[in-house]
């Protein structure tokens, strides 16, 4: 049955999460059951065409893991993920493989993900390769060269391999590679944390730029606050799994509701020093617990100075505070 894409509208977004969860099964010993590891659980959200959401979280929290669900490169245990209406998760796999032209990824450590034994206009080319074979191989060529020179590489470069590049220059080609199919949507995991603080500006810079150019939707999944706000419209709080908080960048930096976002900010930098000292610092406490035992109720109750009773017994639903603006914690009115 084929499937006609309905246009994007305020009723079908680009991209809409559904009650999504994931668990892994960590084997222990040869007599002993698997543990079960929740790496998400009940993931609700929307992207809307043109925007960027951020993904910000500590390490462990899910957040890669919830951008390969979002592109099916692992299978979510429950949920939908649905693109422009429909179900992903249901697709088969020939199916699924039409739709990769549209949903690409940037991986985090640029040089690890390119091929070293491939030139790098047989990386930038690999994907239109596999899946628009339709495409000549003159049309083809073209393309690559006209992608290199959207993110800033010289085409007498396609004949060069990855570790004449630079960490920067790598990236440039990962996300050259991304760009080739012409996707409507990018899951950015951590494209700048393995670059100098330098070249993270220009990478980040590139990709708002292209993002004007080519149309596009930005999932963008960082550890690091102020790298997100740099880039997105929204940003998605992940705490162990499950959403703690999304909000507009501008709502979550000047009035952060969850603690957690709280002790999060504490950690971007402001510039002012008069401003810096004047912050309520709220510092996180203690690890992040192991997403095989969480704690009871709310997840992040151990390192919150906030937590009640209550917070260990009951978990905190995903309240609406305002329009669009979600926040999970039992006393969120309370806490300034
Ligand atoms: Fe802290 Fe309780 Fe709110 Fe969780 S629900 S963030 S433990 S106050």
């Amino acid at each position: 049955m084929s499937f006609v894409e309905p246009a994007v509208t305020a009723e079908i977004p680009l991209l809409k999460i559904e009650n999504l969860k994931k668990t892994f099964s960590i084997p222990t010993s040869l007599f002993r059951r698997p543990l079960t590891l929740t790496a998400l659980e009940d993931i609700n959200f929307t992207v809307q065409k043109g925007e960027t959401l951020g993904i910000v979280g500590e390490s462990g929290c899910g957040k890669s893991t919830l951008g390969r669900c979002i592109l099916q490169l692992i299978a979510p245990d429950e949920g939908k993920v649905l693109w422009l209406g429909q179900d992903l998760t249901e697709l088969r796999s020939e199916e699924m493989r039409r739709k990769r032209q549209d949903l690409q990824i940037i991986f985090q450590d640029p040089l690890a993900s390119l091929n070293p034994r491939m030139t790098v206009g047989e990386i930038i080319a690999d994907p239109l390769k596999t899946l628009r074979p339709d495409v000549s191989r003159t049309e083809r060529r073209a393309r690559v060269i006209r992608m290199m020179e959207a993110v800033g590489l010289l085409p007498e470069m396609i004949n060069r391999y990855p570790h004449e590049f630079s960490g920067g220059q790598a990236q440039r080609i990962g996300i050259a590679r991304a760009l080739i199919t012409e996707p409507k949507l990018i899951v950015c995991d951590e494209p700048v944390s393995a670059l100098d603080v330098s070249i993270q500006a220009q990478i980040l810079n590139l990709l708002s730029e292209l993002k004007d150019e080519f149309g596009l939707t930005l999932v963008f999944i960082s550890h690091d606050l102020s790298v997100v706000r740099h880039v997105s419209d929204r940003i998605l709080v992940l705490y162990l799994g499950r959403i703690a908080e999304l909000a507009t960048g501008e709502q979550l930096y000047t009035d952060p509701k969850h603690p957690y976002t709280q002790a999060l900010l504490t950690a971007v930098p402001i510039p002012d020093p008069k401003k810096a000292r004047e912050r309520n610092i709220v510092a996180l406490m203690g690890e992040i617990p192991s997403p095989i035992n969480p704690p009871s109720g709310c997840r992040f109750r151990t390192r919150c100075r906030y937590a009640i009773t209550k917070c260990a017994e009951v978990i905190p639903p995903l309240e609406e505070i305002s329009t669009g603006r979600l926040v999970a914690c039992h006393r969120w009115k309370e806490i300034d």
